[in-house]
């Protein structure tokens, strides 16, 4: 199958030539034609499998091939997404694919001045890649009209909701003509966004390319247990052992990403962090330079990260396992991306053991545990496996004493872990249980 037989026309045809596509993956293969045809759609695949494509390219077609000339502050397309790294990335794409078609693109986000952003739009745009928050602000300013919106793209869907976009999701949806094509990407689908996809799409065409949240194959996932406090020195002998070049690193929170770009840089090795905190232009920068390769190790947080698209990546390091499963998913997708192999390591200490056991169940395996000399933990992080049960072992019966005594309590025969720890968190809950367009206020901007 070619690009040529999907039925794309002779512009895009030379785009993807000049990008070195040769074969449409598995999701290009069937959305192109559904979108083309103008389907509604609900897509689930592996991040890394060129979604972006998937709906861009038939997008652009339908764009230059159909529909009226763009008026002044309409948009004919609209992609959102849920952070402004992703806002980018996807709009490069778009360009990139665009390149020999005259349509005007653009991509607006929070974290910046709005103004240019309002001036740019004045002459319309065809395809806007847009934040929810931003695209809203733009909207009730005026500078947006939706009568002449024919396709709204929802990329990364769940990771909106789990953002609490739902309530902007909602405004947006009420502001959009009733009559459009519809199509709606998630690399993980939850009931949530089941629910959502059952209010927004019309007779949609389900495409699922790989098994329900199931990581990418071609990545190979292990992991290391260690004691919480050990993480960084470990880090850093993995980094050494490993002679790591090119590493993206996942910490839980901002603190986190600072605390270990400091560790870092204070051994002299070459770190950046990323993270909600620090401002857009110096999120754009490291990210840049990491892709250049003059940043050897990136640290973030799940939010910035998100859905960053860095070439040949070969590894990927869980620093913190993620509070959400599904997060796990879109970790290990940053690297092992269009075919190519790659590695992603997990440091686990023992209270993060029912974050390790979720991660497990929702991917449907038992992660290979690799002890590394000098770092086995003093807490025992518990065995688990893909059915999400902590394997509890018997604790030891303490021998009796010698005297006789048996003052002191006795564990003889109760089913406690020597070493278990209380968890961080109190239980790992799916993302969230609220109804799509009703739900609280937002929990936190990308
Ligand atoms: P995505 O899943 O859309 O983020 O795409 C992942 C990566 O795969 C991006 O770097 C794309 O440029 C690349 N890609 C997408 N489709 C193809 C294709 N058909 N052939 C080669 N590379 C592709």
């Amino acid at each position: 199958m070619t690009f040529a037989t999907l039925g794309l026309i002779e512009p895009l045809l030379r785009s993807l030539e000049k990008l070195g596509y040769q074969t449409p993956t598995p999701v290009q293969a069937q959305a192109v034609p559904a979108v083309l045809a103008g389907r509604d759609l609900m897509a689930a695949a592996q991040t890394g499998t060129g979604k972006t494509a998937g709906f861009a390219l038939p997008l652009l077609q339908l764009l230059a091939m159909e529909g009226p000339k763009v008026t002044a502050n309409s948009v004919r397309a609209l992609i959102l997404v849920p952070t402004r790294e992703l806002a980018e990335q996807v709009h490069e794409a778009v360009r990139q694919y665009a390149e020999n078609l005259p349509l005007r693109t653009y991509a607006v986000y929070g974290g910046v001045s709005i103004n240019p952003q309002m001036m740019k739009l004045r002459s319309g745009v065809d395809l806007l890649v847009a934040t929810p928050g931003r695209l809203l602000d733009l909207f009730r300013q005026n500078a947006l009209k939706f009568n002449q919106l024919q396709t709204l793209v929802l990329d990364e869907a769940d990771r909106m909701l789990d953002l609490g976009f739902s309530e902007e999701l909602a405004n947006i949806y009420k502001a959009l003509p009733k009559k459009r094509q519809t199509l709606l990407f998630s690399a993980t689908f939850s009931d949530d966004i089941r629910l959502l996809a059952g209010q927004m799409l019309n007779d949609p065409l389900s495409i699922e390319v790989s098994p329900r949240n199931v990581a990418a194959n071609t990545v190979k996932q292990w992991i290391v247990t260690v004691d919480k406090k050990r993480k960084p020195e470990l880090f850093v002998h993995l980094m050494r052992k490993g002679k790591w070049k090119q590493v993206l690193v996942f910490a839980k929170t901002r603190n986190g990403v600072d605390a270990l770009v400091e560790k870092l840089q204070g051994l002299g090795i070459n770190a950046d962090g990323i993270h909600g905190d620090k401002p857009q232009a110096t999120r754009q920068r490291a990210l840049d330079r990491f892709k250049a390769s003059e940043v050897q190790i990136l640290v973030a947080t799940d939010v910035a990260a998100r859905g960053l698209d860095i070439e040949d990546l070969p590894l990927v390091v869980n620093f913190d396992l993620p509070i959400v499963a599904e997060d796990y998913i879109h970790r290990i997708g940053r690297t092992g991306r269009a075919g190519s192999t790659g590695e992603a390591i997990s440091l686990v200490c023992a209270d993060e053991v029912n974050l390790l056991s979720a991660i497990e169940m929702l991917t449907r395996q038992t992660l290979k545990r690799q002890n590394e000399p000098d770092f086995e933990p003093e807490h025992r992080v518990p065995d688990t496996d893909a059915s999400g049960q902590v394997i509890k072992k018997p604790k030891k019966p303490k021998k009796p004493k010698a005297s006789g005594g048996g003052g002191g309590k006795r564990n003889l025969g109760k089913w406690v872990d020597s070493g278990e720890v209380a968890p961080a968190e109190p239980s790992i809950k799916p993302v969230r249980k609220v109804p799509v367009f009703n739900t609280g206020p937002r929990k936190r901007k990308p």
